[in-house]
Parts: C-alpha cells; sequence; structure tokens
C-alpha cells in the first residue's frame, strides 16, 4: 500500500512519536490529539478497516485491545482512558489503515 501514511510510517518513511512497537503492532501518538494522550494501534501489516476483518484477524485484534490498557498506563492514564475505531467513511475513517484510538487525560471527556 504504497500511498497509505501508516504503512509509510511503519516503513520509516515518514516519522512518527513511537509508543510501543513489536513484529505485529505499532502504536504511535495522534498528530492532532483529541486530549491530552492520545495514541493509535495500528497493525504493521495493512489492513483497510475493521469491516475488512474476519475471523483471521481474532487473534490480532485481540492483541491489539489487550495492549491499550497497558499501554494507557504507561502514558499516565491511571484514571481511565476511551477506545475508537472509526470504520469506514460513515463511521468517520479518514486513514484507511485499521487504528484503534486510544485518549484520555485532563478533566473529562465528553459522553458519547
Ligand atoms: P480516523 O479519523 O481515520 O479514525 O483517524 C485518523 C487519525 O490519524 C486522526 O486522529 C489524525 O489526527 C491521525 N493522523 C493522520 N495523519 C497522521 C500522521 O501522519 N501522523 C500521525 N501521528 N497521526 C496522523
Ligand atoms: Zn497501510
Amino acid at each position: 500500500m504504497s500511498d497509505c501514511i501508516f504503512c509509510k510510517i511503519v516503513a520509516g518513511q515518514l516519522p512518527s512519536n513511537k509508543v510501543y512497537e513489536d513484529e505485529d503492532i505499532l502504536a504511535f501518538h495522534d498528530i492532532h490529539p483529541v486530549a491530552p494522550v492520545h495514541f493509535l494501534l495500528i497493525p504493521k501489516r495493512h489492513v483497510e478497516s475493521l469491516a475488512h476483518c474476519d475471523d483471521e484477524h481474532a487473534p490480532l485484534l485481540g492483541k491489539m485491545l489487550a495492549l491499550a490498557p497497558k499501554l494507557a498506563k504507561e502514558q499516565g492514564l491511571d484514571s481511565g482512558f476511551r477506545t475508537m475505531i472509526n470504520t469506514g467513511r460513515g463511521g468517520g475513517q479518514e486513514v484507511f489503515h485499521l487504528h484503534v484510538h486510544v485518549f484520555g487525560g485532563g478533566s473529562h471527556l465528553p459522553r458519547l
């Protein structure tokens, strides 16, 4: 996916402020944070969105979600955090490489 900005971040062709990395997953701070702490968890392998996932992706998705609380704690989000996955244009997705938003900190988050 040569035109995918998150693939370029994975490949080191674009810079990012990394939070975590292993063989499958990269986490980095969002360039436009909506809260004092806001980072994104992405699979290193290009997957367009959650709508492009099936049973085969379950271990990867599980690993990403299980990492969220660990990384949130490391980033100082002791009182909690919000996770969000925007899927497709109708779901507000703007970057078409699957990502889990993790954000929090500050006084409060708006009610959904
Ligand atoms: P979406 O709306 O697709 O769920 O969220 C995409 C997110 O990626 C947005 O919060 C946006 O600020 C973030 N983003 C877009 N381009 C870049 C980039 O080049 N670097 C980083 N770190 N974040 C980005
Ligand atoms: Zn990609």
